[in-house]
């Protein structure tokens, strides 16, 4: 068995967009996520700038190249006007469209914006994707050379934009590898696989023991979809437990798990079972199902003489 590793993770990043994270290559056009200031494509240092900024930089260009073709545009109707009527017709008609160019443009200046930073995205598409690829690798190389931490905190910055199944499954080893404490910032829902896999149950458990928020939906159906498979593992029952307390969190789990919550009742520590209780209590009479009534018939024997079971049922 691997040792496990006590590690202090990089401070993650807060962007309210995946694509602020993103930095592009001054010099060649290549992008990454990770941290290096140097280019793994052209090898240039310093010469990252984030795609925000660069899109600002195009904003600023693009109007006056914009008003500049108005203007030219105007310009040659004015140059090709062969009588002084067409001369005359071309000045007005020309002020009044470069009038409404400018005013226009004044107004829909924030969604032009927009626009021009989507469309950028767009056709940069291909190298971000490149970009996105070389990180990977730096990250598996990491693993490689048994540096989980680099790897994950690499993984983590990737999984933003790549969700599928190949980064789950490092993060997964690496995370492995840690020893889990309160203090870390830690992801559960976002690295749920696709399939049953031990190693994801076992930093599950760790995970919520220090953290119970943790458990939302995609990871309670993970762990009803499998949760024999998990019965079966050592200490799978505790898993099990540890889950269902956890989704005791949320009225709204309750109700939507219920046949998986009422098989750990006997398990549960008496905090949150007396949770559970006073979840129970207020349920409507149309909608009380076997957890009721198991929750009802526990509190009598297991808890008749606690005072704080008392009249809730
Ligand atoms: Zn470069």
């Amino acid at each position: 068995m691997q040792t496990k590793l006590a590690v202090q993770f990089r401070k993650n990043r807060r962007t309210s967009h995946a694509f602020e994270r993103l930095k592009t290559c001054k010099k060649c056009g290549g992008y990454s996520v990770l941290f290096d200031n140097v280019c793994k494509q052209c090898g240039s240092r310093d010469k990252f700038i984030p795609v925000t900024e660069y899109a600002s930089a195009m904003n600023r260009i693009m109007p006056w190249a914009e008003a500049f073709g108005a203007i030219a545009l105007v310009l040659l109707a004015v140059a090709s006007a062969g009588t002084l009527q067409h001369l005359a017709a071309a000045v007005i008609g020309g002020a009044a469209f470069l009038f409404l160019f400018f005013l226009l443009r004044k107004r829909y200046k924030p969604y032009a914006d927009t626009y021009r930073l989507h469309r950028l995205l767009i056709d940069h598409t291909p190298a971000i994707w490149r970009g996105l690829r070389a990180d990977l690798q730096e990250a598996v190389q990491d693993m490689d050379a048994a540096k989980p931490k680099e790897a994950y905190e690499k993984l983590r910055e990737i999984g933003h934009f790549l969700r599928g199944e190949h980064v789950k499954v490092r993060k997964i080893d690496c995370l492995g590898r840690f020893f889990i404490r309160k203090d870390m910032e830690l992801e559960l829902e976002e690295i749920v696989p696709a399939s049953f896999r031990q190693d994801f149950v076992l930093y599950l458990w760790e995970a919520v023991k220090v953290n119970k928020r943790l458990v939302r939906q995609s990871v309670l159906d993970y762990v009803v979809a499998y949760r024999y498979e998990i019965a079966a593992m050592e200490h799978g029952k505790d898993i099990l437990t540890l889950v269902a307390g956890a989704a005791l969190r949320m009225k709204a789990y309750v109700q939507r798990y219920p046949h998986f919550i009422v098989d750990y009742l006997d398990e549960l520590p008496r905090e949150r079972f007396h949770r559970l209780c006073k979840l129970m209590a207020s349920t409507p009479a149309a909608d009380r199902g076997r957890l009721y009534e198991r929750c009802k018939e526990l509190a009598k024997t297991r808890y008749g003489f606690d005072p704080e079971f008392q009249g809730l049922f």
